[in-house]
């Protein structure tokens, strides 16, 4: 019903940067392999996917907006073992609750689409449509119904540079997708998805940052550890130029991050911190989910252990740099 979504909304979507990662995760999830995104006033009027993946079964459409009612999991322990993203089957449900949402979408074997409008939560039309394969969501108005949570919204600087942010980690993690992100007509992001990992960086920060990185590369018999990283003479005032994957999912971790920071030593200036992307690798037993699903904070078993190897990594690799 409406008020458990909009409930369920308040949860899922904080503000527009969570539409935008609910929407892309699914593309993700259908398989895409080129993803567009187009924003319009920071998300407030308008927030739009475009996929190439498998579309959905139009008469599958209204069930996909009704809530847990494509829950794939049942044990949050699954969280890392399963392949796909989503798995509440809460986020069109709760998005749907709070905007107008239209959703076009063609499957490969069905040769006609369906066009799904709704909005509050209630259907105002679905008619057959003709697109190319894929999935096109539009997102209008959101939060038009919950006033409160739309005063709670930040700047539209604020928000906008959140979807930034957030386009930027899933760019990272998913090389091997094409994302374009596109902000009031301007170009924001580009990725090619050829699946190279410094290109990617590249995009988001810009050639001549890229080329003040360097490779890091360290494992033992739990964790394997990868990327990019910035040396010491460039550094940011924040730790959100610092992106760490657990097994390509980007996560929070504070004793993971401050490995990284540590793996520097004096070489940073205190208040400075590394750009980069680090990339973890290890047995899903290792990860406890027992967090919050909806948090990105993940705790480890060994993260003493992982943390150790993170410094080591870094440290060795400055000094091979003769830093
Ligand atoms: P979840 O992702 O947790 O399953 P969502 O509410 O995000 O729940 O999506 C509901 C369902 O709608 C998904 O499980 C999926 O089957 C379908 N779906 C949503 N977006 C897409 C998309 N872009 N392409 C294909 N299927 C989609
Ligand atoms: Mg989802």
């Amino acid at each position: 019903n409406l008020l458990a979504n909009q409930i369920a909304a308040g949860e899922v979507i904080e503000r527009p940067a969570s539409v935008v990662k609910e929407l892309v995760e699914n593309a993700i999830d259908a398989g895409a392999t080129q993803i567009e995104i187009l924003v319009a006033d920071a998300g407030e009027s308008m927030i739009r996917v475009v996929d190439n993946g498998d579309g959905i079964d139009p008469e599958d459409v209204p069930l996909a907006f009704t809530r847990h009612a494509t829950s794939k999991i049942n044990d949050r322990h699954d969280l890392f073992n399963i392949m796909s993203l989503g798995f509440r089957g809460e986020a069109l449900p709760s998005i749907a609750a709070i905007a107008d949402v239209t959703l076009n979408t063609t499957t490969a074997t069905s040769n006609t689409g369906l066009m799904y409008h709704i909005k509050g939560g209630k259907q105002v039309s679905a008619t057959p449509a003709n697109g190319r394969r894929g999935t096109v969501v539009t997102v209008r108005d959101l939060f038009y119904n919950t006033p409160a949570r739309l005063k709670y919204l930040k700047r539209p600087q604020t928000e906008m540079s959140r979807i930034a942010d957030i386009m930027n980690r899933i760019a990272l993690s998913y090389a091997n997708i094409a994302f374009t992100v596109t902000a009031d007509g301007r170009n924001l992001l580009q990725t090619t998805g050829n699946g190279n990992q410094q290109q990617v960086v590249a995009a988001i920060y810009g050639r001549d940052v890229a080329q003040k990185m360097i490779e890091i590369s360290g494992e033992d018999d739990d964790f394997n550890v990868t990327g990019f990283i910035s040396l010491p003479e460039l550094t940011r005032g924040s730790r959100d130029y610092l992106t760490i994957l657990i097994n390509g999912r980007f996560i929070k971790n504070f004793a993971v991050s401050n490995a990284v920071i540590r793996g520097y030593g004096s070489k940073l200036m205190v208040g400075r911190f590394p750009m980069g992307v680090v990339n973890v690798s290890t047995s899903p037993l290792l990860i406890d989910v027992n967090v919050h699903p909806q948090k990105s904070e993940v705790r480890l078993s060994k993260e003493t252990e992982l943390a150790d190897l993170i410094i080591k990594t870094i440290k060795d690799r400055l000094a091979d740099e003769n830093l």
